[in-house]
């Protein structure tokens, strides 16, 4: 019997069972993949403080040999199902089940492909699915961003302060975002810091060790362009990992809803990081509510 079981060892995770180790819980982490998560994939974090640069998967290690090194336990399996809404929970494996008194649930989210040839290639290699994060390694270059939402637009005008020119590629005739980013990526246009690529797709993605041109398919004229790029950044959304739990509330987009303590609406369960309902998802946000989460975890342990 755990008094938490953490499903999820990227930074939130790391995050919540080294405070609530320090707090003298018994923790089991669950992870099904590579430790840190998505930080695991990036090629270079300028933004997390105290670090001026470093490499993904060094940072992850770095987590995850603080967190090894106290003897926290780990499983390296995947968690196909939970039941949570009894006082103690179970969550089940692919190898075994494992009981607990609190579950704090940081399966991160993931970015929605595009599937264009090429696409997987480059990744970390000039495909990127975060402007806040790779926009800075683009300084004076020509950049293209696939999208029609209220991110896209949000990362284009940020990346617009940086690159040279943005090209920004959409499927359809009109943006889905806000009149108002609707507006300012028009103003930006008529400066010529962005183009706005309309009824398009991106189908091919060209390049050596790192993304050189996109070909870019125009639906209606049925025309292929390319445009010489350093970076493609995709803007078409983000998947929550929360198939696997039931009865937890959810956004619209499925996120999970929690309060500013990360309580969900199933006593004895939290969530965080960027599973959750949140307006910033990040490594530092990411640890904050690891954080925040062990001191309800702990509240919760004492009633
Ligand atoms: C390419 C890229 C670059 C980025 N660059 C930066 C940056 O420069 N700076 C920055 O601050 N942020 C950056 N981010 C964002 C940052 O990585 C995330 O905000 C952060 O990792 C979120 O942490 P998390 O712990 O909530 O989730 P994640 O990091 O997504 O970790 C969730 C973990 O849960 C595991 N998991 C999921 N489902 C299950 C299951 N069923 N069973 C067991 N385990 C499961 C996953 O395998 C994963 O390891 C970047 C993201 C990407 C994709």
């Amino acid at each position: 019997m755990y008094d938490v079981i953490i499903i999820g060892a990227g930074p939130s995770g790391l995050t919540c069972a080294l405070y609530c180790h320090r707090a003298g819980k018994k923790v089991l982490i669950i992870e099904k993949g590579m430790v840190g998560g998505q930080v695991a994939l990036t090629t270079n974090i300028e933004n997390f403080p105290s670090i001026k640069k470093i490499d993904g998967v060094n940072l992850a290690i770095q987590m995850y040999e603080q967190v090894q090194s106290l003897g926290i336990e780990f499983k390296f399996e995947e968690v196909f199902s939970c039941s949570l809404k009894e006082k103690i929970k179970t969550v089940v494996t692919n190898v075994s089940s494992y009981e607990s008194k609190t579950v704090y649930i940081c399966t991160g989210a993931s970015s929605r492909q595009l599937n264009a040839e090429g696409e997987k290639k480059f990744i970390s290699k000039g495909v990127s699915y975060c402007a806040t994060c790779d926009g800075a390694l683009y300084k004076n270059k020509d950049v293209a961003i696939v999208g029609g939402g209220n991110t896209a637009l949000e990362d284009c005008l940020y990346l617009s302060n940086i690159v040279n020119k943005v090209y920004l590629i959409h499927r359809r005739d009109v943006f889905r975002g806000d009149d108002i980013l609707v507006k300012r990526i028009h103003e930006c246009a008529k400066k010529g810091k962005v183009e706005c690529i309309m009824s398009s797709e991106v189908v091919k993605i060209n390049g050596d060790d790192k993304v050189k041109e996109i070909e870019v398919k125009n639906k209606i004229e049925n025309k292929i362009k390319k445009i010489p790029v350093s970076a493609l950044f995709v803007a078409v959304g983000r998947k929550p990992d929360t198939e696997i739990f039931e009865d937890l509330n959810l956004s619209n987009s499925g996120y999970i809803l929690t309060d500013n303590k990360m309580k969900t609406n199933i006593e004895g369960v939290f969530a965080g990081g960027d599973v959750r309902d949140t307006i910033l998802r990040q490594i530092i946000t990411a640890c904050a509510d690891g954080a925040i989460a062990s001191v309800s975890i702990n509240e919760y342990l004492s009633k």
